[in-house]
């Protein structure tokens, strides 16, 4: 039996480190013992939060009042240029293992903390490169119909840091995540930040190893990679998405990037930035609402990130993300979209005048 009961309560368990306890607290490690639980608890209508690495979510200070399963499924098999990786793998430690097997092409997407598991639910992504890029296909429990099935990535509906798992939250259980890599160290560079540290232009490539280091310390320097000793990286990375807009709605000078060419919008709509937005209402790094020792602010080294430098409650972030969330729309009509998964917990409702 390897179900593991845990104690404590989810603070303990997100990097924002926030969030009440839950009824039970559960760590699985095999797929079937994982499927076994979620379907027991779905025959008793058992409320229920699957979790990896908690490292995009923002849950309630009031206790979860189900089971929270953190899962800790492990393997990694090579099927010639194709990989299946189980959920509970760590995301970057599969992308550090994949470089030493000579598979660079992840690199840019190194150091996002978190699960193997949870990759396809926000499609994560980073120095402009998606993973939706190298998913063949996902399995997954599908509580919906009781059965172990396969998606192909169009199935998985991605969008940018949007999918079909991220839009029917309590439908999907991800076992497995398989990838298309090719043996290269050669990567392209598609987002000027890195290519500017790289002193490289966006369009050439460069060497995997390299991209990895340089993406490494350009996160590190805004506390985007989990660091204990970095308060600051006490967060969910951005708490923000970049919205998208039509073409003659970007604000004059605001830093607007194409859409990925798979989406529909391309033609017509552009991702602006949402801390060029956030920093232009007004709210400045380290910015935070009550008083002066406040644990929750705005990261003093990130505009889109929310951190909790000590003991701050889900109450403060939501507060915080609330303002922020107002201001931008008072000043440039934008609403921006929240990017970590919300726990029974919701924004404010925006203000309309
Ligand atoms: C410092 C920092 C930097 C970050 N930088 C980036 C970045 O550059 N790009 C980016 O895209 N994201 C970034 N993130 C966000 C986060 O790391 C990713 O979204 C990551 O994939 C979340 O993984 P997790 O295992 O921690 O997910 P969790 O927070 O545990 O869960 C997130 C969501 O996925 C669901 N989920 C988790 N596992 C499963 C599963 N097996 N089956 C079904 N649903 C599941 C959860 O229910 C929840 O809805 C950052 C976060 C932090 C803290």
């Amino acid at each position: 039996m390897t179900i593991e009961r845990l104690e404590g309560n989810l603070r303990e368990h997100t990097s924002l480190h926030v969030g009440g306890g839950a009824k039970q607290l559960v760590r699985v490690s095999t797929d079937q013992e994982l499927i076994d639980l979620v379907r027991d608890l779905d025959r008793r209508n058992v409320p229920l939060l699957i979790l990896g690495g908690g490292s995009n979510v923002v849950c309630a200070d009031s206790e979860f009042p189900g089971t929270v399963i953190i899962v800790s499924t492990q393997g990694i098999d090579w099927i010639g240029d194709h990989v299946v990786v189980a959920a509970g793998e760590d995301w970057d430690a599969f992308v550090s293992y994949a470089l030493a097997q000579g598979c660079g092409e992840l690199t840019p997407l190194s150091g996002i903390p978190g699960s193997m598991g949870a990759t396809p639910v926000q499609n994560i992504g980073a120095y402009g490169v998606e993973l939706a890029e190298f998913i063949e296909h996902v399995e997954v429990w599908d509580r919906t119909s009781g059965t172990r099935r396969t998606m192909t990535a169009p199935e998985c509906e991605f969008e940018y840091r949007d999918s079909t798992f991220k839009k029917n939250p309590n439908r999907y259980v991800v076992l497995t995540v398989r990838l298309k890599l090719i043996k290269t160290l050669d990567v392209p560079i598609k987002y000027l930040q890195l290519a500017n540290v790289m002193n490289q232009a966006v369009g050439t490539t460069a060497n995997a190893i390299e991209v990895r280091d340089q993406v490494l310390q350009l996160r590190a320097t805004k506390s985007m990679v989990l660091n204990s000793v970095d308060t600051e990286s006490n967060s969910t990375g951005s708490f923000f998405i970049n919205p998208i807009v039509g073409h003659s709605d970007v604000p004059q000078t605001c830093p607007s990037y194409p859409l990925p060419a798979s989406d529909p919008r391309v033609e017509t709509h552009m991702k602006v930035s949402a801390a060029w937005l956030i920093e232009n209402a007004g709210i400045t790094k380290g910015f935070h609402l009550g008083t002066e020792d406040s644990s929750i602010r705005v990261s003093r080294n990130h505009s889109l990130a929310i951190t909790n430098t000590g003991q701050g409650t889900t109450e403060e972030v939501v507060k915080l993300a609330s303002h922020i969330r107002q201001q931008v729309f008072d000043s440039y009509g934008i609403e921006l979209i929240v990017e970590p998964v919300l726990i029974n917990c919701e924004l404010d409702q925006l203000k309309v005048n």
